[in-house]
């Protein structure tokens, strides 16, 4: 989903701590005891730059798609299926019980160091303002309090008590001395043998004494067992909050490390709309009659930005420069040929002759097709066609230009009747794209769409165990949209296949 490709620069191979703004740590070998982790500590151990810049966009895929998730209304098990194969896949974090004697083993050791890492490292790129502070501490409290519930009960308690959250369990005798008001103050409960309480300061659990849902004594809360989960989350959240905080406190020391900056910065950017990258090797969908004369029935896969190109190059035989160059690189994605793309552009321009085309437009749709010019990385492959990010975030449109996103370009008004021209009259989608675009989250509206019109063949692959959650990642890249949309509607006639644009 997200760019692999790094920045770092191999002729500088390592972050080494002592050489950085970080000499004042002190090395701490971490053995990594338990499954789970608090992060109070940061990493001081060497890594790689591309280890830094890999691990951390790992883990991103996970807390953009768990983002997007909560985004799209997913109930907490849907999450949870959802998730969990591109945890085993982007960051597996096993057990003790699952290594032989349940003892932590290297390989164990190996996925907690890269939990731990791209943990902090991630908090270094999402410390710099409020907004990204409070989104990086939402998901990774829900990514934490996933993992938490999932855990091994024995080891559990285990890793809770070694927090040395100064829970003070209640002892018997006054369980039973205070059996009445414990049971009283506990809705539920009827029977005092089945729940166990702990006491702590009142002022830990301010929601629960303002609930109501908790005995007070002598300034002390006694909090039913069951509320566990939500007393450890909610700790989680205000350490992590506060490590936020004094992280954003120190990164101005970091603005002279010209390695690490702009591998935070891409990360940073990332979180808005997760980058996708675009393979090469990515196969054209098989069987498809991707051709020029075919381009205005495959638009009913199109996304947005690519229906509001076409439709506008149909009404006016004519697209400016950046339209082109979206659209091109668009149908050069999926799958179209650079012979069929000249044929397509050159009767699209119904108003000019063939020797207009040739000397104005020929040029820039070979280049882009990497048939001339360009340097010679480029040579033979030409540009990869643009992700949401490229396309919601560079060169906004101007006036008679058509590219970019509706959903972030377009008024409201103009995007709710081009959402009905196209075919999308459901007023429940039609509300969630608006609130989706005023909270500025353009490509969560755009999966809103994709997941509307698809939702009996998406029921379907579902159901059938057709397709898993990896081939139904949020959408961040138009040619995906595409792809997916017409491995939907042909289900049955095309061969099963990759669905995304990535490695
Ligand atoms: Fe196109 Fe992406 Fe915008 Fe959807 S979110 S319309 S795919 S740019």
């Amino acid at each position: 989903m997200m760019r692999t490709e790094t920045r770092f620069d191999p002729k500088r191979k390592r972050v080494d701590h002592k050489k950085t703004q970080f000499a004042s740590a002190t090395y701490k070998e971490q053995d990594y005891p338990y499954r789970l982790s608090f992060y109070n500590v940061p990493p001081t151990q060497e890594i790689s730059l591309e280890e830094f810049e890999t691990w951390a966009i790992d883990r991103l895929r996970i807390l953009a798609e768990l983002e997007a998730c909560s985004f799209r209304n997913r109930s907490p098990q849907e999450t949870a299926a959802h998730i969990e194969p591109l945890l085993k896949k982007y960051l597996p974090l096993s057990a003790n019980s699952s290594a032989a004697g349940g003892v932590v083993d290297q390989r164990l050791r190996n996925e907690r160091r890269k939990d731990h890492y791209s943990h902090f490292i991630l908090r270094l790129a999402f410390s710099g303002t409020e907004d990204l502070r409070r989104r990086f501490a939402r998901v990774e409290t829900m990514l934490f309090k996933l993992r938490f519930q999932a855990d091994d009960g024995r080891e559990k308690r285990a890793f809770v008590e070694s927090l040395n959250l100064n829970w003070d369990v209640v002892q018997e005798e006054e369980k039973r001395e205070l059996g009445e008001q414990l049971l009283s103050a506990t809705p539920g409960l009827r029977r005092l043998e089945d729940e166990n309480w702990f006491k702590v300061d009142w002022t830990r659990v301010p929601e629960l004494v303002e609930h109501r849902s908790v005995f007070v004594r002598k300034g002390k809360a006694y909090v039913p067992m069951k509320e566990q989960t939500s007393m450890v989350l909610t700790e989680f959240a205000n350490r992590l909050e506060k490590g936020l905080e004094s992280t954003s406190r120190a990164l101005p020391r970091l603005d002279e490390d010209d390695r690490l900056t702009p591998i935070l910065d891409h990360l940073s950017k990332n979180f808005a709309t997760p980058d996708a990258g675009y393979s090469e090797s990515d196969s054209p969908l098989a069987g498809a009659p991707i051709s020029a004369a075919n381009i205005d029935n495959l638009s009913q896969h199109f996304p947005l930005c690519m229906k509001h190109l076409h439709t506008t190059l149909r009404k006016n035989s004519h697209l400016k420069h950046f339209g082109r160059l979206q659209y091109t690189l668009f149908l050069k994605g999926i799958g179209l040929t650079l012979e069929d793309c000249l044929l397509f552009w050159r009767q699209s321009f119904k108003l000019i002759t063939d020797d207009q085309f040739n000397k104005g437009y020929r040029y820039n749709v070979r280049h882009a097709y990497g048939d001339v010019g360009g340097d010679v990385n480029r040579r033979g492959r030409g540009y990869a066609p643009y992700s949401c990010q490229k396309i919601l975030t560079e060169h906004p449109p101007g006036t008679g230009e058509a590219h970019g996103c509706p959903y972030r370009h377009f008024s409201v008004d103009n995007l709710t009747s081009m959402l009905q021209a196209t075919g999308v009259h459901d007023r429940e989608v039609l509300r969630g794209v608006k609130e989706d675009v005023e909270k500025k989250r353009f490509h969560i509206a755009c999966n809103r769409v994709f997941d509307w019109a698809h939702k009996t063949e998406i029921k379907k692959v579902k159901d059938e165990g057709i397709w898993g959650p990896a081939e139904l990642e949020t959408i961040v890249h138009p040619n995906t949209y595409f792809k997916r949309s017409y491995l939907l509607k042909n289900l049955g006639n095309a061969p099963k296949q990759d669905v995304k644009m990535e490695e």
